[in-house]
């Protein structure tokens, strides 16, 4: 049976994450979770440590490091606080997700991801679509330049505070899953 074992590197990134997360999110987690949103001023503090931007890659302001060292971000960082644990989360998946977008939106958002100044979230999951999401009901029409989209999400995680959220909506409804694109929607919620 193959063997795995983390490398010294790996081991060590542990051990800092471990450390970051006893010093820094430790402390106020209780409390912060009976908070609507997360402190902006940590999120700051994640980003700054390289958290965020774990996946993105280094042209972007990223580390450009692999899965291994993602799953070893979230499971130390949501050790110490959950809700910290879903920034790391949601910016690989924004990185997961610019990777099949265009290059001038990598490059505009990429950077500020990794830096923790933007944060997205992910609208999949509707009332009556969760694990199907094939059973999804919202459409986006093209209407010349742009697309009229017609959603209602719920269950999403950090909705209220994203800067950005990826939609998940029919563009061929006759299509079935192969007819779901993913639309880049920037939040317009009030500062
Ligand atoms: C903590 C948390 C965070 C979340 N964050 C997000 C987010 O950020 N963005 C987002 O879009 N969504 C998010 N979700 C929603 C999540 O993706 C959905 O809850 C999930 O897809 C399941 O959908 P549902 O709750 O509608 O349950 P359903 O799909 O209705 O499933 C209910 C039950 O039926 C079972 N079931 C379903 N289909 C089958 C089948 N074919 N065969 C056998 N059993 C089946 C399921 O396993 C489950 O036990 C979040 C959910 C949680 C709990």
């Amino acid at each position: 049976m193959a063997e795995f074992l983390f490398t010294e590197a790996q081991n060590m990134f542990c051990l800092e994450v471990r450390r970051f997360g006893q010093k820094e999110l430790l402390p106020g987690v209780r409390e912060r979770a009976r908070q609507a949103s997360y402190p902006k001023e940590l999120v700051k503090k994640i980003a700054d440590v390289g958290l965020l931007g774990i996946t993105i890659p280094a042209q972007y302001g990223g580390q450009g490091a692999d899965a291994i060292t993602l799953g070893i971000a979230m499971e130390e960082s949501g050790r110490a606080d959950s809700d910290a644990c879903l920034f790391v989360i949601l910016s690989a998946l924004m990185n997961f997700v610019l990777g099949h977008g265009a290059e001038e939106v990598r490059q505009e958002w990429l950077p500020l991801i990794a830096r923790g100044e933007k944060v997205g979230c992910l609208g999949l999951t509707e009332p009556e679509a969760g694990s199907d999401l094939a059973a999804i009901q919202a459409t986006a029409v093209r209407d010349r330049n742009s697309y009229i989209l017609n959603a209602d999400k719920n269950s999403t995680t950090l909705g209220m505070q994203a800067d950005v959220t990826v939609v998940m909506a029919k563009t061929n409804p006759k299509a079935g899953r192969r007819g779901i694109s993913l639309f880049w929607f920037p939040s317009i919620f009030p500062e």
